[in-house]
């Protein structure tokens, strides 16, 4: 290993020059080893450490809302954050049909059944007028009503919530919201401009996966302005357990809690938000400009709302076979999603729609969108996709 004058061991660079150019890698070139190091010098490593707090409050400040909950997984906090929204085996909670299959998953822990919903097309977001006209269907009928709605912003986009604000005026239906993928994305017009994603609802998620827009490893966070929600998330997540020395506990909690070594890594990945979102914005903005040259269909851009750009991505005739050329040809894109209502554990839930859900994944990949990718990967990935398009 090569040796610095100091005598360390320098970073090897980020990636060998012959590498698959990735989908999202992480970017860890700030604080994030010397905060770790301050983790282990102190003897902070499990989740009772002050990085914690501290990427906590940062986080809180972040996004704009008042309290912050930091949790092992994206999908930990969403679990938990059903659970505090009110989830649970006695009424249906509708979810986005076209995500991640975590977001689903997360209804499954609560023992709700999942309502599963198209997209719109615009945004390719949880379709808010076709669940309202769902919910006036079924409260008409005298039929169960869901209880909760988890919104999840896919890809970085932001989702129409209005119509969804308008089921919680309408029936008290809670919203969560999955903003595991749009860290940074904002609302940018009307009542909501300045808004940040994850706070529009009642209670709110993020993913410090490796992949997401700042990562942990491992991690996620609740946020919320209602402070009974908060501290009855943070409760949850660490086993439930009441204050004092002995081990009493009155529910069934779950060990979802954040470590000091993880929340370290977030505060420091944190700190150049900016900087992250800057390099997203940058690449979506040379996608979209030769793209549209090629007259693909592409990553939503609507004037109300501004995405962070997390995954670009672009819709072909075949998506999974465009793919496919493309990791052949060293550029490492991925299919988009194969909806809930296609997979076996969700396929005799209940949904409204699917068909655009189905054509995004028939249509869709997404391309390399890793903050650190060069121009000249840029140029690679924009002449494969050119050549497969032409
Ligand atoms: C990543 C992701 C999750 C889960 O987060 P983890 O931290 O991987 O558990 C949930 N929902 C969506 C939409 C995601 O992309």
């Amino acid at each position: 290993m090569a040796q610095n004058p100091a005598g360390r061991v320098s970073r090897r660079p980020l990636r060998p020059v012959t590498r698959t150019i990735p989908l999202a890698e992480p970017n860890l070139r700030g604080n994030e080893a010397a905060y770790l190091l301050e983790c282990i010098e102190e003897n902070y490593v499990s989740s009772v450490g002050p990085f914690v707090g501290r990427f906590e409050t940062a986080f809180a400040e972040t996004v704009g809302s008042k309290f912050a909950v930091a949790c092992a997984s994206g999908t930990a906090a969403l679990h938990v954050a059903l659970l505090v929204a009110g989830a649970g085996p006695d009424a249906p909670v509708a979810v986005s049909t076209f995500t991640f299959i975590a977001s689903v998953n997360a209804v499954r822990y609560t023992g709700a059944p999942a309502l599963l919903i198209d997209s719109e097309p615009v945004t390719w977001n949880l379709d808010g007028e076709q669940l309202l006209a769902e919910m006036d269907r079924r409260a008409d009928a005298g039929l169960p009503l869901p209880r909760v709605v988890e919104v999840v912003h896919v890809l970085g986009h932001p989702a129409d919530i209005e119509p969804l604000q308008e089921a919680s005026r309408r029936y008290g239906v809670v919203l969560v919201e999955d903003a595991a993928e749009s860290l940074g994305a904002q609302y940018t017009s009307g009542e909501l401009a300045g808004r940040q994603v994850g706070t529009v609802g009642a209670i709110g998620c993020f993913s410090f996966n490796g992949n997401k827009l700042i990562t942990t490893g491992g991690g996620g966070m609740i946020v919320t302005d209602d402070e009974v929600m908060a501290d009855r998330a943070r409760h949850l997540s660490t086993q439930a357990r009441l204050p004092g020395l002995g081990y009493s506990h009155d529910q069934v909690g779950f060990n979802y809690r954040m470590t000091n070594l993880a929340a370290a890594v977030g505060l420091a990945q944190l700190e150049r938000l900016k900087e992250l979102l800057e390099a997203k914005c940058r690449i979506a903005g040379s996608y979209r400009k030769a793209f549209s040259e090629l007259g693909l269909e592409m990553s939503p851009s609507v004037d109300w709302a501004r995405s962070s750009d997390w995954l670009f991505s672009i819709l072909m005739d075949d998506g999974p076979a465009a793919a496919e050329a493309l990791s052949r040809s060293g550029v490492g894109a991925r299919p988009l999603w194969t909806p809930a209502h296609l997979q076996p554990p969700y396929s005799h839930e209940e949904r409204v729609g699917g068909a655009v859900a189905e054509s995004l994944h028939r249509r869709g990949l997404s391309l390399p969108s890793g903050t650190a990718l060069t121009d000249a990967e840029l140029e690679t990935v924009i002449g494969e996709v050119r050549a497969l398009a032409g």
